[in-house]
């Protein structure tokens, strides 16, 4: 079938319910909802973010995740694909619905007895394309959906550009703000449909690029933003992950850092979403056992896991 996104049509066939449902009766009992299953694996993690060729920035086999997540003991991931929404992106994209059905139930054929294969989505936050979002994902099935802010005043944060005359402070707060209007929709789509987006991905993605583009970064003064960001996140049902991939990029902390996570327990949150955010089957899982020490840290001992879009929150320790 034909989808128009933002006024331009990308080609998403839906996949077979039916089938997607039959997969969801076998795995849901033998890998979610058995916490005796899970606590008996010494890494009993679920990556729900990362890459692979379905996305425009990555090469990797599907496959190649799924036997690295095999190897390191994960009791499941979660590819979650970028759906390109801003115009900027669509040359480059490669998500092609059906494509990326068809390539899970092959993983699942082959690997599924080993551990669970989410079908998951990173959705970029576009303020003037929500609607065709919604209709997007409506008529979908995905085990979890990540809502992301990858631009802020209409421009990407990851090209150079957009910080040119732009410092860590004032471009930190520009994107918070983003990020705040996306969690307020969030909230109010949520009212509206019921829960549409299950995560919010990397919530300071921005220190990863002030930390690229002007050499630092720093989200102190921005913490009644943050605050408010994370309020709203409960309001909204939209559970905040703890982003591994920046420890991989020379910062010395997840998105978020111990700060937030501390914030989102004193405001009463009890669960994270665990993601590498890997785009190579080598950082599959990658960071997760100490973002997972973050959190308990705080005071956070379980993590978020979505299966056909069902919370269900598992104890890591
Ligand atoms: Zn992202
Ligand atoms: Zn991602």
């Amino acid at each position: 079938m034909t989808t128009a996104v933002g006024g331009v049509a990308c080609y998403v066939p839906v996949c077979s319910a039916s089938v997607v449902a039959c997969e969801y009766i076998a795995f849901a009992g033998r890998f979610i909802w058995s916490s005796r299953r899970v606590g008996a694996r010494n890494m009993p993690f679920f990556d729900q973010h990362l890459h692979s060729h379905h996305s425009f920035d990555s090469k990797t086999e599907p496959a190649a995740n799924v036997r690295a997540a095999a190897q390191r003991g994960l009791a499941g991931l979660t590819f979650t694909e970028h759906y390109d929404t801003h115009p900027d992106d669509w040359p480059s994209c490669v998500y092609e619905h059906d494509t990326y059905c068809s390539a899970i139930r092959s993983l699942r054929a082959e690997f599924g007895t080993d551990l669970f294969i989410g079908q998951g989505i990173e959705v970029c936050y576009q303020p003037d394309r929500m609607d065709g979002i919604v209709d997007f994902l409506a008529s979908r099935s995905f085990d979890l959906v990540i809502l992301s802010v990858h631009y802020f005043q209409g421009r990407a944060l990851y090209k150079r550009e957009q910080w040119e005359g732009v410092d860590v402070a004032e471009g930190t707060g520009r994107y918070l703000e983003t990020v705040l209007e996306a969690v307020r929709c969030c909230e109010r789509l949520h009212r509206a449909h019921g829960r549409v987006f299950d995560v919010l991905g990397h919530l300071d993605l921005v220190k990863r690029y002030t930390h690229r583009f002007r050499g630092s970064f720093d989200l102190s003064p921005h913490a009644q933003l943050i605050d408010e960001i994370l309020q709203v996140c409960l309001e909204a049902d939209l559970v905040p992950e703890i982003n591994t991939s920046t420890m991989r990029q020379g910062l010395d902390e997840a998105m978020p850092g111990s700060d937030t996570v501390a914030r989102y327990a004193a405001f009463g949150g009890t669960a994270m979403s665990l993601g590498s955010d890997a785009h190579r089957a080598k950082d599959v899982g990658e960071g997760l056992d100490e973002a997972a020490q973050v959190l308990r840290d705080a005071g956070i001992t379980r993590a978020a896991v979505f299966r056909d879009r069902q919370r269900q929150d598992v104890a890591f320790d």
